[in-house]
């Protein structure tokens, strides 16, 4: 093959991008405050567990997620072991406290840990996927994206 044939064929091929790191741990914590795991700023919910299809502030895809039943279930599982660890605990030192008492405790504490909890661990969960490049994350670029105006602009149809 002639030298001039190498060096066209060279000078023709596209740059690869190279895939930035993408820090698990760091990507948790923001999920966890619902910000974006890329820019660390735009939000990820545009309403209580309405995912947006894109970063508001920088254009990161997040409609790749696949989040389903896992928040919920982590939910499920810190809540119980909160509440019952507390039920236990109150009527080991409590043991003739009225029942009144536990069902004005309880009932609202195990609701406001929920609700307080479970869009924590949706965006932990979405971060998480956008750090590992799962399901379509890991072709997913800020840099092909034009930033959008706001959440509502960005929200998913679903
Ligand atoms: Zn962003």
């Amino acid at each position: 093959m002639p030298i001039d044939m190498v060096s066209t064929a060279a000078l023709t091929c596209e740059p690869v991008p190279a895939k930035r790191d993408r820090s698990v741990w760091k990507s948790i914590k923001l999920g966890l405050a619902g910000k974006c795991p890329n820019c660390a700023k735009g939000k990820i919910f545009y309403r209580y567990l309405k995912v947006n299809d894109r970063c508001p502030s920088c254009g990161e895809e997040f409609f790749h997620h696949r989040a389903d039943d896992a928040p919920p279930y982590v939910t499920i599982v810190i809540v119980c072991h909160i509440v019952g660890t507390g039920i236990l605990t109150l009527d080991t030192f409590e043991p003739n406290l009225p029942l009144i008492y536990h069902m004005l405790i309880w009932p609202p504490l195990t609701l406001a840990l929920c609700l307080l909890l479970l869009p924590m661990f949706k965006g932990a969960l979405i971060a998480l996927q956008w750090a590992l490049r799962m399901h379509g994350f890991e072709t997913a670029s800020a840099v092909t994206q034009a930033p959008l105006g706001n959440g509502r602009e960005a929200r998913s149809a679903s």
